[in-house]
């Protein structure tokens, strides 16, 4: 291709249609490559939850603020996809609990309810008893932690959005595969797939293949980790409800629950295994007991892109001038896409960003040389 593109987005998921929208919004010659295959993709197998106080996993993670930051982005997002092409990605806000079904769970539970509390959060404590009332098909719940504007999103139709998006304000669509980077002394010139596209900058946002590119200057800290999931027929009174519970979550989408979901170290082999829905099921029966008297309708699996602290790499490459990451968004890059897409359009574009203080998701913090 002749054509050269102020930025090469490479990955047309979550997070790379996102940030493409972003920058052609802010009038950047802007491309986003996706080969558009069905080989695990995680935004083709995500639940859609939008969790940040129940995916904190401590005290001070700072994926927390991002999270929220996240949700509220989604719920312009909303708006605007609607505004602008009529596109609808099912976003809802009814609340997410997470039970405790021992005295641990609910030490652990009351203690995040309180620092996050602490934090200006909006999440509550419910007791046995109100949890009973507001579930009743939960199982023998200890209680919950109430976080009242937690939800979801329909991840296939917010990609499809995004990405119709992007290009209805003028971004090119390449469906093929980025294999390598290449460098004009410490710029980079170009992505190469089946042909050469030329561009100023590069941004890496190819999910869990973001490290399998070749030519990025030092390896990537980002693997692939496996989530299962099942399908079931709703039992009844279930409704619409997302509850967490002991190594496994339930959502309930009307006449369905989905359950999940397995963390699973197994490389770019992206298949559902018996021990991995023995270890849902075994969580989603506490939650919910009368789902082990209903038949499994679908079972499916996805690979997330995670780095080796579990935080997302949003930012530039400390030495190769022009290349951008937004990845390694774990088990939250489709609450995380929107917000990735305003930080890595304002970081390019040179604006001060939106969340003041990026240095935990600092791509430089795993290279020392
Ligand atoms: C079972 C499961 C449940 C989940 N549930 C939730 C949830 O409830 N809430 C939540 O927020 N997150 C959830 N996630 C995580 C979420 O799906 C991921 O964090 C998110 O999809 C990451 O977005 P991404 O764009 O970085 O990666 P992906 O969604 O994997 O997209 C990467 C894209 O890059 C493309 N690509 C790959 N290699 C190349 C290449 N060489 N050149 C060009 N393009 C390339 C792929 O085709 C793909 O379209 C879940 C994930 C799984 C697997």
């Amino acid at each position: 291709m002749n054509t050269a593109f102020d930025v090469i987005v490479v990955g047309g998921g979550a997070v790379g249609a996102a940030c493409a929208r972003e920058l052609a919004r802010a009038g950047r010659s802007v491309a986003f490559m996706d080969p558009d295959t069905d080989e695990g993709q995680a935004w083709r197998a995500a639940a859609g939850m939008l969790a940040p106080e129940i995916e904190s996993r401590d005290s001070d993670d700072p994926t927390v603020a991002l999270g929220v930051a996240g949700r509220d982005r989604l719920v312009v997002l909303a708006e605007r996809l609607k505004e602008s092409i009529g596109a609808e990605i099912g976003l809802w806000q009814e609340g997410i609990a997470h039970a405790a079904f021992d005295e641990a769970d609910e030490t652990l539970l009351r203690a995040r309810v309180a620092h996050q509390r602490q934090q200006s959060l909006h999440v509550d404590w419910l007791d046995a008893e109100e949890a009973k009332t507001r579930w009743p098909w939960l199982g023998p719940a200890y209680g919950a932690l109430w976080a009242p504007a937690g939800g979801g999103v329909d991840p296939q139709r917010l990609v499809e959005a995004l990405r119709a998006d992007a290009v209805h304000l003028g971004a090119t669509l390449i469906t093929d595969r980025a294999l390598s980077i290449e460098r004009h002394g410490d710029k980079v010139a170009a992505v190469r797939g089946a042909e050469r596209y030329p561009a100023t900058d590069v941004v890496i946002a190819a999910g869990a293949w973001s490290g399998l590119i070749e030519g990025l200057p030092r390896p990537l800290a980002v693997a692939p980790i496996r989530g299962a999931m099942a399908a079931l027929p709703a039992p009844e009174g279930v409704g619409r409800a997302i509850v967490y519970g002991k190594g496994a979550y339930l959502m309930g989408r009307g006449d369905e629950v989905t359950v999940g979901s397995t963390m699973e170290y197994a490389g770019f082999k992206n298949e559902v295994t018996a021990a991995g829905l023995a270890r849902i099921f075994a969580g989603a029966s506490q939650l919910c007991p009368a789902l082990a008297r209903s038949p499994v309708t679908r079972t499916w699996s996805g690979l997330r892109p995670v780095s080796a602290d579990g935080l997302p790499l949003l930012g530039r490459d400390p030495s190769l001038e022009g290349l951008w990451y937004a990845t390694g968004h774990g088990r939250n890059g489709i609450l995380l896409s929107g917000i990735t897409g305003v930080l890595i359009r304002q970081l390019i574009v040179g604006e001060p960003t939106v969340i003041e203080d990026l240095s935990a998701f600092d791509p430089g913090r795993f290279w020392k040389w």
